[in-house]
């Protein structure tokens, strides 16, 4: 007879088992955008993409959105084997108690989460001092994460050093989009003297070489494709993590995509390095070390993933809690989370359809 494992017990893996993975970067509240309308005309551009999508989208998400929303970003990385999440979060019209509800419905399904929420002065000073007092007020209050920003080129100088300012006086890092694409080209400049080790520097594509930005490199291979902003070349980095920045929560097919990103550019790229960005979330969230994912396939060897679609959890535990077993969750009724989505994102959708 095997005992139940016990909250702090040391995880042996076995062939066809990993430490939960984690997502370095993901935007929980973007789950809902799936299915939405299409826009009034297709973006052409970066840019565009943030104003006629993205930008629209943030505006009309409300707490009750956003709950739907990342009960089902949470339960989509729970069966993709991925226990802990570093959220990114904006919602110009429902920011205060915005992380509250985030961190309560990702621990509803039993993902861990930290969370931030990105200032921007795109709404004025205003709008920059209420999202960076919901971070304050999330941190103090004993919630896990780090103090957000949007992304440079939509912050004043002052939002950025308010920003740096209250994540140093909290011990913890900032978050931020950094030359994601040609229109935040100049962060590196902005940033260079306010930037930190502790720093998630998510996206860099547009970062001059050398890169002379303190932080971690958050890559997300599928997201740069998507937005057809070019590659990140993160072997520039002195340390990368993966994440999908909101396009799910499937990190071994993250992985996958980073090896292959890679490999498109060096043919003699090894699966063993994108293996490395992906391990490297477990330096970053320690905690997800002591779930134990039991996976469909063995061995989980980058060398076997790199080439092998399709491999999935048969089991999630979380300190010796199961959280999915048989297909399913434990925590909550998958059925009852999706219909609850579906209700939220065609009210979403008809929000956004009204801004014309
Ligand atoms: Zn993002």
């Amino acid at each position: 007879m095997t005992q139940a494992r016990q909250p702090g017990d040391p995880v042996t893996l076995s062939a066809n088992q990993t430490p939960g993975l984690v997502c370095a970067h993901h935007h929980f509240y973007s789950t809902l955008a799936r299915g939405m309308f299409a826009p009034s005309r297709s973006p052409r551009n970066f840019r565009e993409i943030l104003e006629i999508i993205w930008w629209k989208l943030d505006c009309a998400v409300d707490l009750e959105i956003i709950r739907a929303s990342a009960r089902l970003g949470a339960l989509e990385c729970l069966e993709a084997g991925c226990t802990a999440v570093v959220d990114h979060h904006e919602s110009p019209n429902a920011i205060e108690g915005s992380l509250s509800v985030i961190a309560e419905a990702a621990e509803e399904v039993g993902v861990r989460v930290r969370c931030a929420y990105g200032v921007t002065d795109r709404h004025g000073a205003d709008g920059a001092r209420a999202g960076l007092a919901e971070g304050e007020r999330y941190l103090r209050a004993g919630g896990r994460g780090y103090v957000g920003v949007h992304a440079a080129f939509t912050c004043s100088d002052e939002s950025l050093e308010a920003a740096a300012g209250l994540a140093e006086d909290l011990g913890v890092g900032v978050h931020l989009h950094v030359a994601e694409g040609p229109p935040d080209s100049g962060a590196a400049a902005r940033l260079a003297s306010l930037s930190r080790d502790n720093w998630l520097l998510v996206h860099g594509v547009c970062l001059p070489d050398p890169v002379e930005l303190a932080g971690t490199l958050v890559h997300n291979p599928r997201s740069n494709l998507n937005n057809s902003v070019g590659y990140a070349r993160p072997r520039r980095f002195g340390k990368v993590v993966l994440g999908t920045d909101g396009i799910g929560g499937d990190m071994l097919d993250e992985f996958r995509l980073a090896y292959l990103c890679l490999r498109g550019e060096d043919v003699t790229a090894s699966p063993t390095e994108a293996w490395a960005w992906l391990a490297n979330g477990w330096e970053l969230f320690p905690e997800a070390l002591s779930d134990l994912v039991t996976w469909s396939y063995s061995p989980m060897d980058p060398w076997h993933l790199a080439f092998t679609p399709g491999v999935r959890p048969l089991r999630v535990e979380r300190d010796g809690e199961t959280l999915w077993e048989d297909g399913r969750p434990t925590r909550v009724d998958a059925s009852e989370v999706r219909a609850k989505a579906g209700e939220q994102a065609r009210r979403l959708h008809r929000r956004i359809a009204e801004m014309g």
